[in-house]
Formats: structure tokens, sequence, C-alpha cells
């Protein structure tokens, strides 16, 4: 079963894709996950991802691709995969299905813009496994530690209030699109992002038990 997660930045795509994966034992394709560790590993890749990342721009379609095939021929998906973070361009989702990969349900995070901005100030992210955290909704164990691999914690360059904005505005036109394309194709199910990670992972679940 492969799952795309959809949304606004900082609408909990992919801490919502990392409860799914376990809940149901599928694996996790986050493209902005794979670009920040390029940029941490200082792979081209990365650094030419990196202006537009910095600005709240997407990286061009073209890279994103790679990433994709990249990932297809290097992994197993197994069970399936929650694609987090990607498709974010018609483009992108007109590739995923001409590489063939089956798409069963698109689950759109419904968030309002503002509910965005005021989340995004206390978002906290590890760049070594890219395990997000909320100061508030979802602390780590250790405040500033990744409970997963002990890195430090820190605020990404992208979440800052003015990039967070123009994000906002790149996924309003950009990205939303995406939403009528998977609806003419019967697999978009819109869940309300606004609740806690826990309540919202539980309608997600609901929302996937519903299509099947
Ligand atoms: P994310 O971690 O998913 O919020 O992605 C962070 C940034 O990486 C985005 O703001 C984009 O600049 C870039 N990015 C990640 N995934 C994609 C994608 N599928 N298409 C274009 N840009 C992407």
């Amino acid at each position: 079963m492969n799952i795309i997660m959809l949304g606004p930045p900082g609408a909990g795509k992919g801490t919502q894709a990392e409860v799914l994966s376990k809940k149901m034992d599928l694996t996790t394709l986050s493209t902005g996950n794979i670009l920040r560790a390029a940029i941490a590993e200082q792979r081209p890749v990365g650094l030419n991802a990196k202006s537009y990342m910095d600005k709240g721009e997407l990286v061009p379609d073209d890279v994103i691709i790679g990433i994709v095939k990249d990932y297809l021929e290097t992994h197993d998906l197994g069970k399936g995969c929650i694609l987090d973070g990607v498709p974010r361009t018609i483009a992108q989702a007109e590739m995923l299905d001409k590489m063939g990969v089956q798409i069963d349900a698109v689950l759109s995070l419904e968030i309002s813009d503002e509910a965005i901005e005021e989340r995004m100030g206390g978002r906290r992210t590890c760049m070594k496994c890219g395990a997000t955290y909320h100061v508030k909704a979802n602390p780590p164990k250790v405040e500033g530690i990744c409970d997963k691999c002990g890195e430090k914690l820190t605020i990404r360059q992208d979440d800052k209030p003015e990039t967070v904005r123009q994000r906002l505005a790149v996924y309003h036109a950009q990205t939303e699109p995406i939403i009528g394309y998977y609806t003419a194709q019967g697999k978009l199910k819109a869940v309300d992002g606004t609740a806690s990670v826990e309540e919202t992972s539980e309608k997600l679940v609901k929302a996937l038990e519903m299509m099947q």
C-alpha cells in the first residue's frame, strides 16, 4: 500500500508519516529529509537544492524526479511506502504515475495558514536523522536532544517566519492543485490536521480503513 501525505508545510506530514509507518509497517520516502541529509553531507544534489530551500521555494522537478528514481532503485518498498512531501507539483504526480508507482490513498492534512505560522515557531528538527519535534505538542524526552539518535536539535533555516509565509504561498500556488488531481482519481481523503499528534493519527488510520 503506497500512501501520499499531503498538506502545507508544518501540517504534520513528517510526524504522521513516522507514526503511520510504524503502525502499518511501511517504509517512508521523505524528499525533504533526503535533501537535508545531502546538504549535511555536502553532496552536489544538496548544495544545488539548498538555495531553493532556504528561500522557501520548490527544488526543480527534475532534481526531485532523480531522487525518487534513485530511492526506488535502491530500496525495497516491502509492504508499501508513505510518501512524505512528494509529489509537490502536478508534474511530480504525473511522474509517479509514469514510473508505475501505484498510489492507493492520498491523505490531505487540513490546517489554516494562521495555525501553521503559530506552529512553526516551536518546531525543532534533527538534521542527522530527520526526526521532528515541537516544543509543546511533541517535545523530545530531553530538551534540545533527538530521542532517536542523540543529536542536538536545531531550528530549520526555512522555518523562520518570513520563509514559512513564502512556503505557504508556494504550497497554495504549486502543490494545492494536486488535491484536484487525486480527487479526480477517487484517492483523496481530507483529514483535520489541527488536533494532537495522537488524535490526528487515529483519524488518518480510520480514513485509510474506510478507503479499503
Ligand atoms: P519538507 O521537509 O518536506 O518541508 O521540504 C523542505 C524543502 O525541501 C521544501 O520547502 C522544498 O524546498 C524542498 N522539497 C522537498 N520535497 C520537495 C519536492 N517534492 N519538490 C520540490 N521541492 C521539495
